[in-house]
């Protein structure tokens, strides 16, 4: 009878400890929709100064009112999530937040990861539950590389973090943008939460800086722009000594 008892104290030991969850999983919320991460929530005050393209798996934000205008102006969670990564990456992309979002379709729970580059200030950080709409930094030039913009991914493929170059810049690992948003405004589940892997990045292997941004760079000699210049031409946006980059 002891032994009896014995072995079901062990099974069942045995099935809590496997029902529990993995120290690499951690429980969010469920995001109820998405919204654009500048002007929330449909980006009012701002354009895309450049779309999702073959070697630049995102989009840049700028400003309506041009050159560093927007400097300083806040980026928003385009919907509720847990910061993944809350640091100064260095190189071609500066401060940068990551956030990781799962969200109901048909049926299904999805996850997708949001990134938000060349901050000038982070708000959050790593390990933190965000909510839909809430401000996570500040529009950056990352050290005065670039005309202060946002530059904002979203990322089927968990894996990338800040590799971004081990990964093909595709539609296998990467969602455009907007066309995302725009189809994803409104979602159901809104109030339950669900698990999702974290600790995903490999952040100790960054193989090159990005190279995406050579026209958004400045030139050398570049003055100040003025805070309202038009929108368009933007002079400030210049190609220069940064194009051999291999582009
Ligand atoms: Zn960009």
């Amino acid at each position: 009878m002891r032994r009896w008892f014995f072995w079901m104290a062990m099974f069942l030991f045995a099935a809590l400890l496997s029902a529990a969850p993995r120290a690499d999983q951690i429980r969010t919320r469920v995001a109820d929709g998405f919204d654009e991460p500048v002007g929330k929530p449909d980006a009012d005050g701002y354009y895309k100064s450049r779309g999702f393209l073959s070697y630049h798996p995102g989009e840049d934000w700028n400003g309506l009112g041009g050159g560093g205008s927007d400097l300083g102006a806040p980026v928003y969670a385009i919907g509720h999530g847990y910061v993944t990564f809350a640091r100064d990456a260095r190189m071609g992309w500066g401060n940068v937040v990551l956030i990781r979002h799962v969200y109901m379709e048909n049926g299904t729970l999805n996850t997708v990861d949001s990134m938000y580059a060349h901050l000038d200030r982070i708000l959050v950080r790593e390990g933190q539950q965000v909510t839909r709409g809430q401000q996570v930094g500040t529009i950056g030039t990352n050290r005065g590389m670039y005309v202060a913009h946002l530059h904002f991914e979203i990322r089927k493929n968990l894996y990338i973090g800040i590799n971004r170059s081990a990964f093909p810049r595709d539609l296998v690992n990467y969602f455009k943008p907007s066309v995302f948003i725009s189809s994803h405004r409104k979602l159901p589940g809104g109030g339950r939460s669900a698990m999702i892997v974290i600790n995903t990045y490999n952040t100790g292997t960054i193989t090159s800086a990005p190279t995406d941004e050579s026209s958004m760079r400045k030139s050398p000699n570049a003055k100040p722009s003025p805070m309202k210049s038009p929108a368009a031409p933007r002079k400030d946006f210049r190609v220069n000594r940064f194009e051999d980059l291999g582009l």
